[in-house]
């Protein structure tokens, strides 16, 4: 409770999580036993332990909704603060307020909540995650209903604090890319415990496809301090790890610095021309990424200007993320990379890599390119 007597979703949630989740409620909001296999599954969800938690909360009917405040008389109204309209359960807060709509069917699973089949949060979640897919699928599928969850119940709560409109399309992109970054940082753990004899050795993790929607676009850079050439190396890779665009450009710069910043321009200009609006950035330079992923006066002022022009083309994308890898996962790109440096212009290839980076692209664990034509 607040001092001037109204309730916060904050204090609220506080209350609720001291007293009635220890407590341990046995029975869920709608009174309606959770199957103990979407239990397991929970646990054992690919999602960090906050959102696990905060997915048991749900479903155990823990979240300080207007309706569970109201049964504890902390609330003056079960409705929704929002819509003004419908009672404030978990089930309404994370699928059926009307401002989520566009947020679910917006996630990669493209999901439409169909308002009358849903009974309780619980049932949902496992008629969505059932339904008829791989058990690495419904995983995949939870890990993403489970963020979607977590950032609709905290983009709820600024908006109810805060007395503002919530944005699905905020809503929905915040989400886009804490899953993208996890699983990405998932992936490389992964190969890390399957090669036990190498786990301590940073050198040896591999590249990942993007999770869908994105693609992922890898850039690298060469540089001779000698002669001052560069060569830049780019390449596009879709969700199936399908190569769809490679680019070798010779360059000049005064630093391999300078070098790397050239190569995450291209990599913008690259997946810009193609019109892609959900990309990854992958490079292996630490130094180009902090600034990237920060205020650009992370970095050293003499790649500010190409930095500078790298926001600008990044404008262009709906959703962007910029992730540093280490070298062994950027190969293929450093293979373009050097190519170019043997070459006075710029090559492409489209859908066709060429002959010399196909070891690599399958040493990444990506299916052959195109075997057609
Ligand atoms: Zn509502």
């Amino acid at each position: 409770m607040e001092r001037n007597g109204s309730y916060s979703v904050r204090s609220g949630y506080h209350w609720l999580h001291n007293t009635e989740c220890r407590r341990r409620n046995p029975r869920p909001s709608s009174s309606m036993a959770i199957d103990p296999r979407l239990w397991k599954q929970i646990w054992k969800a690919d999602v960090p332990p906050k959102i696990r938690n905060f997915l048991w909360r749900a479903l155990r009917n823990c979240l300080a909704t207007s309706a569970n405040l109201h049964k504890k008389k902390i609330a003056r109204t079960p409705m929704c603060p929002l819509c003004n309209d419908h009672p404030k359960t978990t089930e309404h807060i994370l699928l059926l307020c009307p401002w989520v709509e566009p947020v679910w069917f917006g996630c990669s699973l493209n999901l439409r909540i169909n308002r009358q089949a849903v009974t309780s949060f619980g049932q949902w979640l496992g008629n969505v995650i059932e339904n008829g897919r791989t058990p690495q699928e419904r995983s995949r599928c939870l890990t993403v209903i489970a963020y979607f969850c977590w950032q609709i119940w905290k983009d709820r709560c600024k908006a109810v604090l805060e007395h503002i409109s919530p944005s699905p399309a905020r809503t929905t992109h915040a989400a886009a890319i804490a899953i993208n970054e996890f699983l990405g940082s998932l992936d490389h753990g992964r190969h890390q415990t399957e090669h036990p004899t190498l786990s301590n050795d940073n050198q040896h993790h591999l590249w990942n496809p993007p999770a869908s929607p994105f693609v992922k676009v890898n850039v690298d850079a060469s540089w001779n301090p000698n002669s001052k050439r560069v060569g830049i190396g780019i390449l596009i890779r879709n969700t199936h790890g399908d190569f769809i665009k490679g680019s070798s450009i010779p360059s000049v710069a005064n630093s391999a610095i300078e070098a790397e910043a050239q190569a995450c321009l291209e990599g913008c200009k690259l997946a810009a021309e193609m019109g892609y609006r959900q990309v990854t950035f992958e490079s292996d330079c630490k130094e180009i990424i902090s600034p990237l992923k920060g205020p650009l006066s992370n970095g050293r002022w003499e790649i500010y200007p190409i930095l500078s022009i790298v926001r600008d083309v990044l404008n262009c994308f709906q959703t962007y993320v910029w992730t540093w890898i280490p070298r062994t996962a950027n190969q293929a790109a450093d293979h373009l990379a050097m190519l170019a440096t043997s070459r006075m212009s710029p090559e492409v290839w489209v859908n066709r890599p060429p002959s010399s980076l196909m070891h690599i692209l399958n040493k990444d664990g990506l299916p052959c390119p195109p075997r057609s034509a």
